[in-house]
């Protein structure tokens, strides 16, 4: 049999690294056994729908390399692939169940519903409409009266089922209420729609957030009812932020664009969801979508919420960075070179050699090189350095040595600013550290540079590195 899952994500406007996770397990699980993945819309809560939301689905999964071979724009017989077109097969379904007992019409009125008291203050539905004969069901159909219809669950018994994560999962029937399958307006409720287009669609494993563990005995009893076979589960644990609280949706830092906006590249974003309550059998961490697709096992994946570990994260967007080549750097980099102090003044192929190594996440560009925009009046205690043997009677004479040797040469190229740096340590008798980090401090007036001296003197170019020379020169000697 051809295994087929699914993504079936209501249209939010956003994405959620949760959500994300969920369409990446499914699309690898069918990847690994050659089957389907399928894309369906479940924008069934009108109210909820958000414009422009499904092309976010769209945009989303085609920049993280998750192709669908199904859904809404890809056509695979089992039609339409988004639920608010699917009115009427519900119905016609939900109809179905009721002739088969699984469900039945419910008339009752608000007021008599807020009577109900439950137990515990929880409200549950006392059955009162399974009463009704077929005939003063019909009746009250041809008086206009307002229905919905709910599901008849068995008062007694319990239901299970074998989730592929979890195990065995029963809950007795008696906990379980007849909830409503369609809403007074015709619309199905979430519970009804994905039972019924899992099935038409051939759905073979569902996939998804654990929030469903224990409604899916409910959906069970509907595919019994039906006649139909059910499909496995799969059933996801949470990520979390921390060890009690769960990844929020209005956290607002946890949406797929809110990863590139921080400037993670997309595989890396892939790989480290792909990690989070899953690993493969090595333990390997970093992993390209085929890699992840050969290796995906549901026996990697744990029961255990697990908690979105920024600086790992980090740590793994920095792998991918190194491999980057100048160009694709540069290309990835341009948005946050444009957005730091030194916009257009640099060279963004020589700051692209420097950063590749030293970079967890693009948005941290501008704070590692608007140092070079920030010169004037920098603190001159950084010349006091007792590691170095430094202080600033000898940054002044290494200065002094050091200007008019830089001023005779034309050939600003980092070979040759080397040699010139080998013979003043050479002719002066300093140490390597004195002149090297005088030369870098006056030209960049910074603790820390991506890059030592003679880079910096090479991407600031001869006539600024002169003038900064110079003016360090001035202000050392006050
Ligand atoms: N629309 C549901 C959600 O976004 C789908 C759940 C499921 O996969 O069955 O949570």
């Amino acid at each position: 049999m051809e295994i087929r899952t699914r993504f079936a994500p209501s249209p939010t406007g956003f994405m959620h690294v949760g959500n994300l996770r969920t369409c990446l397990y499914g699309y690898l699980f069918a990847k690994k056994n050659n089957g389907k993945f399928i894309l369906r819309i479940e924008d069934t809560d009108q109210e909820r729908y958000v414009e422009g939301a499904v092309e976010t689905i769209y945009k989303t999964l085609q920049k993280a390399g998750i192709v669908h071979d199904e859904g809404p724009d890809k056509d695979g017989g089992v039609g339409p692939y988004i639920q608010s077109e699917r009115k009427a097969i519900y119905l016609e379904y939900a109809k179905k169940l009721v002739e088969l007992g699984g469900a039945y019409y419910c008339f009752c009125d608000k007021d008599r519903l807020d009577s109900l008291a439950g137990e515990n203050g929880i409200k549950k539905y006392d059955k009162h409409c399974l009463k009704l004969t077929k005939a003063e069901v019909q009746a009250k159909l041809d008086n206009g009266i307002p229905y919905v219809i709910r599901q008849n669950i068995p008062k007694e018994g319990v239901s299970s089922y074998l989730d592929m994560v979890f195990g065995e999962i029963s809950v007795p029937n008696c906990d379980m209420e007849d909830g409503i399958l369609i809403k007074s307006d015709g619309m199905p409720t979430y519970n009804f729609a994905n039972v019924v287009d899992d099935h038409l669609m051939k759905i073979t494993h569902v996939i998804r957030g654990m929030e469903y563990l224990s409604s899916t005995p409910k959906y069970n009893l509907m595919y019994d009812a039906f006649g139909w076979e059910r499909p496995q589960y799969m059933h996801l644990p949470p990520i979390m932020r921390d060890a009690t609280h769960k990844l929020s949706k209005r956290h607002g830092d946890a949406n797929f664009e809110d990863f590139l906006e921080k400037g993670y590249l997309v595989p890396a974003i892939v790989n480290y969801i792909a990690l989070l309550g899953w690993a493969p059998s090595d333990n390997k961490e970093k992993m390209s979508m085929s890699e992840l697709m050969e290796a995906f096992d549901v026996k990697g994946i744990s029961k255990s919420g697990s908690i979105l570990d920024e600086a790992k994260m980090k740590w793994l967007n920095s792998q991918y960075i190194k491999e980057l080549s100048v160009d694709e750097f540069v290309k990835l980099a341009k948005p946050f070179f444009e957005q730091s102090k030194t916009a257009g003044k640099y060279d963004y192929n020589k700051l692209a050699v420097l950063l590749i190594p030293r970079l967890e996440i693009l948005s941290d560009i501008p704070g590692k090189i608007d140092f070079l925009e920030e010169f004037e009046g920098y603190d001159l205690e950084l010349y006091e350095n007792k590691k170095n043997k430094m202080d600033k009677q000898i940054a002044i004479e290494i200065l002094e040595k050091s200007i008019p040797l830089f001023e005779d040469t034309s050939d600003f190229s980092e070979e040759n600013l080397q040699n010139i740096i080998a013979n003043i340590i050479e002719q002066g008798g300093y140490k390597k550290g004195q002149v090297f980090l005088t030369i870098r401090l006056a030209l960049t007036g910074a603790q820390m540079t991506p890059g030592g001296a003679t880079e910096m003197a090479d991407l600031l170019g001869k006539a600024e590195s002169m003038r900064r020379l110079k003016y360090s020169l001035n202000y050392l000697k006050g």
